[in-house]
């Protein structure tokens, strides 16, 4: 049945595989971020040792990405703070050298096909991944399709109530301060209470305010988007004591007035962890090359 390739492509490393599914990912390897031209090569020479049996490829890559095929710069990272890859086509190389199908979308967006296909999502049609880590990303399942716009979805930038005399913080993000990454993402955590967040108790004061946060957060999505259930990762969400706390503060927020049948319980349901795990990303990504 050939094989499918997957590329987790992150800020630091690249993780390539082949394979089918879950239970057959191979040849998982590691490829430091360094320059385009050195990183996109080895990420070639990789795959040209499955050439004959390689099918498709998918890339789950750090953005913001030109996601527009209309775009005469499809395909790259158009701006990114790490030195060298701004503007840098992601799927050329690998076309050109490998003459396969190659399907490109964000690291969240990947997450949340892998996580249709084969995790907590399995069977639904719309749903959404929201990630909570180093920054705040979501993506959106809609109909069973990625929901894009002019560019993919934004979701850690919307804006959410902030009780300055409860917390003073001002916010983390560049561009707007106190938007939900700004206020409740892994390096906001940090520079609020002046500790990484892994080393904060997890029954921390601290952590009812994230809980405040991202459930105002949950909100502002669960109405625009009513999906059937929601999926939070990332490093922030390793601290599981605040699903309870998130799934307690939705429900009141909401008070009722959404008629989704599994909103009407205590939300164990509807607010869950992933099930892929740390392999998340590879399985996105392979999850994409096979669902074209
Ligand atoms: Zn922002």
């Amino acid at each position: 049945m050939g094989l499918y390739g997957a590329i987790e492509a992150g800020g630091t490393k690249f993780l390539c595989a082949v394979g089918t599914g879950p239970e057959d990912l191979q040849s998982v390897t590691r490829i430091p971020t360094t320059t385009p031209e050195e990183t996109m090569g080895r990420v070639v020479a990789f795959f040209q040792a499955f050439r004959h049996e390689l099918r498709a490829i998918g890339i789950g890559a750090f953005g913001p990405l030109d996601l527009n095929p209309r775009s005469p710069t499809f395909g790259t990272i158009p701006t990114t703070p790490k030195p060298g890859w701004s503007g840098v086509n992601l799927l050329k190389p690998l076309q050109e050298a490998l003459r396969v199908p190659v399907y490109l979308e964000t690291d969240v967006n990947a997450a949340a096909v892998g996580e249709g296909r084969w995790g907590a999502a399995r069977g639904l049609e719309t749903f959404v991944y929201l990630t909570v880590g180093t920054g705040i990303g979501g993506g959106a399942v809609v109909h069973g399709r990625l929901l894009h716009g002019a560019l993919h979805p934004e979701m850690g930038h919307i804006r959410i109530p902030h009780d300055r005399e409860r917390d003073p913080f001002p916010g983390v993000c560049p561009f707007h301060g106190d938007c939900l990454e700004g206020l409740a993402s892994g390096p906001a955590l940090e520079a609020r209470w002046g500790r990484p967040p892994e080393s904060l108790p997890w029954d921390d004061p601290a952590w009812d305010l994230e809980a405040e946060y991202l459930a105002l957060g949950l909100q502002n999505i669960l109405c625009i988007l009513a999906p059937e259930r929601i999926i939070l990762g990332g490093g922030v969400m390793e601290n599981r004591s605040l699903f309870p706390r998130i799934r307690r503060r939705v429900e009141e927020l909401l008070n009722r007035y959404l008629p989704i049948p599994a909103l009407q319980g205590d939300l164990e349901d509807y607010i869950v962890p992933p099930a892929l795990g740390e392999r998340a990303g590879l399985l996105g990504a392979l999850a994409l090359a096979m669902s074209g």
